[in-house]
């Protein structure tokens, strides 16, 4: 059985709800690894709340990844409708320590940011998991390693034992030890979902801040031998029909790479 990818938020930064970045999608971060019946998402922005919009069933078991805590990582945590489910369960897994994922979530549903009690008060229920070398996740193997941005940042590897699905959102591909272990660590991948948030130009406005360049992401699949490249993390104003021009024109320069810009909602397979 393949697996299938699906993005629900595919904008870096903060959502965008123009109408000429729609096709490609508004929301922030939030991707869903799929095979047959069994799933895990990646990242909680915006995305997550669309995702949940989706779901025929709000209740059981739910495995949500988190990358880092930037707010585009987490800032749907609440519009995720089985957060408030009384017969659902949320599993949050990153590889910081349980007691940093509790605290971000006591500070997100403190109140502050809306009419919540505490994550503890919602009707579903809360676990929290730190992740610490390949672990077994609802059938899936899940690995990590970090990534080159501004604060502590993970990639994840999601396999099935046939396919693999790499998501390294949120990095800057710069020649350093750090991604040159990430490339070494994801070879061979079916699937490289990868930061793809800047042209050349805007990239030299922006060095040190954490994101690729859609050469730098195509350079580092070059490198991974991924099968299929998803680019993704747009920046937040980038339009459809810009990000339909750098993909052909990405597709000309890189004859070899089988890339797309990453669009919401479509099924992209191993
Ligand atoms: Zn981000
Ligand atoms: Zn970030």
């Amino acid at each position: 059985m393949p697996l299938d990818v699906v993005f629900y938020g595919t904008r870096g930064s903060i959502s965008a709800p123009h109408e000429d970045i729609l096709r490609y999608g508004s929301l922030t971060s939030c991707v869903v690894i799929k095979s047959g019946d069994r799933s895990v998402v990646i990242d909680a922005g915006f995305g997550i709340g669309f995702y949940s919009d989706h779901l025929a069933n709000k209740m059981g078991n739910f495995h949500v990844l988190i990358s880092h805590f930037h707010w585009d990582h987490i800032q749907g945590l609440n519009y995720f409708g089985p957060v408030h489910h009384p017969k659902s369960t949320n599993n949050f897994y990153s590889p910081f320590k349980v007691e940093q994922l509790q605290e971000v979530m006591d500070i997100y549903f403190d109140g502050s940011y809306g009419p919540f009690n505490g994550w503890e008060a919602l009707n579903s229920k809360f676990e929290f998991h730190k992740l610490t070398g390949d672990i077994k996740i609802n059938g899936f193997t899940v690995s990590m390693i970090p990534l080159n941005h501004t604060d502590p940042c993970y990639a994840y590897k999601i396999s099935d034992g046939n396919s693999s699905v790499v998501y390294a959102s949120d990095h800057e591909a710069i020649n350093n030890q750090v991604n040159r272990d990430f490339i070494d660590w994801a070879k061979g991948c079916d699937i490289l979902i990868h930061d793809a948030m800047y042209e050349d130009n805007e990239y030299e406005h922006k060095i040190g801040w954490g994101h690729s360049t859609f050469d730098m992401a195509c350079e580092n699949a070059r490198k991974i031998e991924a099968k299929k490249l998803l680019l993704t993390h747009h920046e937040p104003l980038r339009s459809d029909k810009d990000l339909d021009r750098i993909e052909s024109e990405l597709k000309k320069k890189y004859p070899g790479l089988d890339l797309v810009c990453a669009q919401q909602v479509i099924t992209y397979s191993s």
